[in-house]
This record gives C-alpha cells, structure tokens and sequence, in this order.
C-alpha cells in the first residue's frame, strides 16, 4: 500500500458522533427551518422487520428525513451481510452497461483527472473508468468490500465515515456518489467537506431517491427508495436546489432519468398482502432465484408497461431518482 493510505489508516478510529443535530433537535436537515409535518410511518421491509420507523418533512425546502434514526453505533444491525451482498451484486453486474450513462454524462463535464468515489462499495463504478486518465480514490465503509475495490480498480481507497477522510483541499476535479447522499447524518457538513476538496471548478455528481416522484407517491411506504432506517434523509430536486446553493455550489444538471422500482416497490406491497393472509413472505434481502416463466413475465412487464412509465416520468422531472451534477465555483 501506499505511504497515503497509511497515513488514512491511522485516522479511521474517528466516527461520526457530531453528526446527529438534525434529527435530534427537530430542525430541518437542510434549512434549519422548524415547520415541520409528518409524512410517513414505516418498517424496515428490505429485511421484513416490524420495528417502525417516522419520516418528517420540511414545510419550507421538502425534505424529508427520519425522526429519531438509529445511533452510529446501532448501525451495524441494518447494514446486514444480505445488504451488502445486494449492493455489492447490483454494482457489479454488468459493470460496463450498469455505469455507462453516469460515465457519458460525467465526460461531458470533465474528461481526466482525480476521481474521488465516495462510497465506492467493491469498485463497480471505479472499474469503468479504471486505466484511462483519472486518478482514481474511493471511500468505503467496510474494509473487504475496500479490498476489492482496491485489487480490481488500483484506486486508493480510505476505510471509514467520509467526513473523516484525510484528503486535502482541492485535491479533486471530480466527486461522485452513487446513492450515498441519503445515508449520512449530516448532509450540510457532508457537502461541506465535498466542497472542500474539489478543485475550483470541479464538478460533484449524485445519485439519490427521489422522495418527491411519483412512485414515492403511489406507493407512500411501501415505496422502495425508503429502505429504512438506512436511509436518513431523503431530497428531491427542490431540496437538493435549496441545499447545494446555500452551500456555494453552481447548478449544472439536475434531471430524473428514466428508470424505475415499480418492481421492487410492489414486492413489498405483495409481501404485505401475504402477511396480512397469514402467510411468511421471503425478504428482499433472501431474494430466491427465478424460475423461466417468472423470467419471462417480468421481461413482457418492463417493456410493455414499466419503462414507457419510467420514460415519461423522467420527462415530466418525476422520476424516482434525481442525477445531479453541481460545479465548484472557478473563484469565491
Ligand atoms: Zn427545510
């Protein structure tokens, strides 16, 4: 390993117990502002538990987080083996087409240099740009899934909570966070060291759930992009605006593409009807193979129905995720 990362190990101890204000002291995550309602009430039902779970939302800005969330500390009890195992097989499957839209886009932006990956999980997206002319980092929070991102990728890669990361000012021109932005405790002071490191002039992209799009509507909390309690907070354009300009960032892109959890949102519907007829559900976290007709439904069912659905969603800005890019001023 490199002198740099040994320099990282040393630091990953630190954690992040400042980062709870929010949540705990009833202001909105986002503006500060204390005109609060509540949205929904939820359980935990990519692993099927029954412990609920409140969302509030802000009156001023939209945003929407979890009231009370769990300790730092408790957090190991939801990001379970079967979590990761779910994150890490949709990163890499099929690496190359999985990323290829969010690499198209970032190329338009940037075309070298250094690429910080914030929860970069085992590389998947770091692969697609491994060997051309970035420089590449990430920052992961479990160090098997970091071994693998560093021995597929050659990135360097820091172990621990991102704000904790060692790297300097202005060390990049180009940060990335794929579906990152909801898990963290203190989005402002997350953004703030985003902020930091990137160069004048580079460019932060995300990828989150999009709490004010359609299917976050009909399916209210059934809806897949809740994953509670992991997800903490929860934006949407409007928010996502309010916050980054508050924060000094200039806008660049901010769009719903066409994709879509129809199908996974109403698995949760499904698993509901059943336990209410008394049966036991299989959780998303334990998915079992599919069977060639069931292969074969859910083909007819994505082309005919859901992805008309999730072509005119993303036009109408409806979408159920929202992909940004936001620029770091050239001088302020
Ligand atoms: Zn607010």
């Amino acid at each position: 390993m490199s002198s740099t990362l040994e320099i990282m190990s040393e630091l990953q101890p630190a954690n992040n117990a400042t980062a709870k204000s929010g949540q705990q002291s009833g202001t909105c995550l986002i503006c500060g502002s204390n005109e609060l309602g509540e949205l929904l009430v939820a359980p935990d039902r990519f692993h099927l538990r029954r412990q609920m779970y409140r969302l509030v939302r802000c009156e001023n800005c939209s945003g929407v987080w979890l009231a009370s969330p769990p300790q730092p500390a408790e957090m190991g009890d939801h990001y379970t083996a079967d979590y990761h195992n779910a994150i890490v097989t949709a990163g890499e499957g099929s690496a190359a087409s999985r990323w290829k839209d969010q690499v198209k886009l970032i190329s338009q932006y940037k075309s070298g240099g250094a690429l910080l990956d914030i929860g970069c999980s085992s590389g998947g997206f770091l692969s697609t740009v491994k060997g051309s002319v970035w420089k590449l980092y990430g920052i992961e929070m479990e160090e098997s899934t970091a071994q693998r991102a560093r021995a597929t990728t050659g990135a360097e890669v820091f172990v621990g909570d991102a704000v904790a990361a060692p790297f300097l000012p202005a060390s990049f021109d180009v940060i990335t966070c794929f579906d990152v932005l909801e898990h963290v405790y203190s989005p402002r002071e997350f953004l703030t060291k985003v902020r930091e490191w990137l160069k004048p002039g580079g460019i932060y992209y995300a990828m989150m759930p999009n709490i004010d799009s359609w299917e976050a509507r009909l399916f209210g909390s059934h809806w897949f992009g809740l994953e509670l309690p992991r997800h903490l907070g929860h934006f949407s354009p409007r928010s996502l605006r309010y916050l980054m300009n508050e924060l000094g960032f200039e806008e660049v892109c901010v769009k719903t593409p066409a994709v879509s959890y129809i199908e996974r949102s109403a698995g949760y519907v499904g698993s509901s009807l059943l336990e209410k007829l008394g049966f036991s559900p299989t959780p998303q976290s334990r998915p079992k193979p599919r069977g060639v007709l069931q292969r074969i439904v859910r083909k007819g069912l994505r082309m005919t129905v859901i992805q008309p659905i999730a072509y005119i969603a993303s036009i109408a800005g409806a979408g159920p995720c929202v992909e940004v890019v936001f620029r770091k001023p050239e001088s302020r």
